[in-house]
């Protein structure tokens, strides 16, 4: 068993790998109850994301693949782990991710690279029912990833500059190929960038809110994946729904967080 500081380590840990479409992220988690590593790489399925992900987190920690008493996978790329003992959807990992971090939680708004989901879960954290948009990059971070592209902005700048709009632009086509080619004609009409990214961030919300109504929202509305690092897609999406979302620091981990839960949960079920 591995040292930490110098002391035999007696906890007992369990790995949470959520391999995205677009990013890698991976938590080792003691007893099912702290957070002692996580990382994430802006690279998903099939490329060297999850084992850099993997080799941070077991190097911050200090710990070895050995010390896990179970390693889940879950994400776009779960099957493709060969190191995970098992795999769960990545349904079920938000739902459990999210009723850990704020149990009354019973909304669920996740933005990823290549897809949006809304989930409501019950009281006990179990996911009750779901809708998904996987089939159009509209209302997903791949929207966001193009159009930051074509606005030679960072992903990062997005936030800050859609907050200073003056004279938000309206973004009238729901198709990203459409959308892209909306921007360039703004641009070339040198609409301020600021006003456009507005715009931008009122169609994801559009969207998103529209597969929000059909399952219905009940508070506490939380909002997961990568696109929750960018606030200014949690308030038009605020706006579009009339309802307070939060959102939280380990938005992005959500997945692996429940992943690594549910990879303590197992390992205990194998010593009863
Ligand atoms: P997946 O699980 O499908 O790989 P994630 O939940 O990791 O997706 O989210 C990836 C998306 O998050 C990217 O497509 C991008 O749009 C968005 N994103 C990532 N980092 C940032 C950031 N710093 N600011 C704004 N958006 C971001």
């Amino acid at each position: 068993m591995s040292e930490i500081a110098g002391t035999a380590v007696s906890r007992k840990y369990s790995m949470g790998v959520d391999i995205g479409s677009t990013a890698s992220k991976c938590i080792i988690m003691a007893e099912g109850k702290e957070i002692v590593a996580k990382s994430l790489i802006d690279v998903g399925a099939g490329t060297s994301g999850p084992d850099r992900v993997i080799a941070a987190v077991l190097k911050d920690s200090g710990l070895k693949l050995e010390d896990m008493t179970h390693i889940m996978s879950t994400g776009y790329g779960r099957h493709s782990l060969e190191i995970a003992h098992s795999e769960m959807s990545e349904l079920s990992c938000h739902a459990r991710g999210a009723y850990f971090q704020h149990p009354a939680v019973r909304t669920i708004i996740d933005i990823g690279g290549q897809d949006a989901k809304v989930m409501r879960i019950d009281e006990n954290g179990i996911l009750e029912n779901f809708v998904m948009n996987d089939k159009c990059a509209a209302g997903t971070g791949r929207f966001l990833d193009v159009m930051a592209r074509v606005l030679e902005v960072k992903l990062d700048d997005l936030e800050k500059l859609s907050a200073e709009s003056q004279n938000e632009v309206r973004i009238s086509s729901t198709c990203t190929v459409f959308a892209e080619s909306e921007v360039i004609s703004q641009l070339a009409r040198n609409t301020h960038k600021r006003d456009i990214i507005k715009g931008i961030h009122r169609a994801v919300a559009s969207r998103v809110g529209a597969l929000a109504r059909r399952i219905g929202l009940v508070d506490d509305v939380m909002m997961t994946g990568g696109v929750a690092l960018n606030d200014g897609v949690r308030l038009a999406l605020e706006e579009e729904l009339e309802h307070d979302i939060f959102t939280t620091e380990l938005a992005q981990y959500n997945g692996a967080l429940g992943a690594a839960l549910f990879a303590w949960q197992r390992s205990k079920k194998k010593e009863i």
